[in-house]
């Protein structure tokens, strides 16, 4: 426990109490055991949030105008539990084992490459406390030796979840906007991340937003496409 300190920057207090469970298998000592996770890099595929087919490398045959995507698997299974429990119970060990087991799937980007997290709503970063997308775009960022940037800035507190798909789509292009302050340099490759691929309104109005400031280069990261139906 004591060796996870460096990591986590800020514990649970939970944490401390209680030690942690497989959330696969129940075995005490992680969050995630050696088993556990070898079978989350063996049957979840890397799956195009868009036309939902599992792809070997990072573009999609089938949708030549989304950008180059990495996706861990599907909301499914114990992937799902890892992903709800680090977001609604803020179980921060998770969301380091989550990180890892997304850069550990991920190729090697240009030197120049940056991490840039969907900004999250205020207000679930006030309940959860602390921005959970910020929180995994860091920690992947930083085992692939590269920058994460808050592009991003909110323009208006809108809340997703529970949000139909329309109302969705609508938000999600005025929720957010290209902070001001940053120039986009289309020789920069811009690693978009984002929890959970939905609707995919926030991640489509992202890559728009970047597009129309000039970035050329696109890739997108994700750890689980999930759909409303
Ligand atoms: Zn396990
Ligand atoms: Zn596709």
């Amino acid at each position: 426990m004591l060796l996870n300190v460096k990591n986590t920057t800020v514990m649970n207090p939970l944490d401390w109490l209680a030690p942690h469970t497989c959330r696969g298998c129940g075995l005490i000592g992680n969050v995630l055991c050696a088993r556990c996770k070898k079978y989350i890099s063996t049957n979840f595929s890397n799956i195009c949030p868009v036309c939902k087919h599992e792809k070997s490398g990072l573009k999609c045959p089938h949708c030549p105008d989304f950008p180059e995507c990495f996706c861990l698997g599907k909301r499914e299974d114990i992937l799902a539990l890892l992903i709800h429990d680090f977001k609604y119970n803020s179980t921060r060990a998770i969301g380091v084992t989550l990180a890892s087991l997304l850069a550990e799937r991920l190729p090697d980007f240009p030197e120049n490459s940056c991490f840039v997290p969907l900004p999250t709503s205020t207000r679930h970063v006030r309940e959860r406390g602390f921005d959970h997308t910020y929180f995994i775009a860091k920690r992947v960022a930083k085992k692939k030796h590269l920058k994460v940037k808050r592009l991003f800035v909110r323009t208006a507190n809108t809340v997703q979840v529970g949000s139909d798909r329309n109302t969705r789509l609508a938000q999600a292009e005025h929720a957010f906007a290209i902070n001001p302050k940053v120039a986009i340099n289309e020789n920069t490759t811009y690693i978009l991340f984002d929890d959970v691929w939905t609707t995919g309104a926030s991640m489509n109005a992202a890559i728009k937003k970047l597009r129309d400031a000039g970035a050329r280069k696109i890739v997108v990261t994700l750890l689980a496409t999930s759909s409303l139906d």
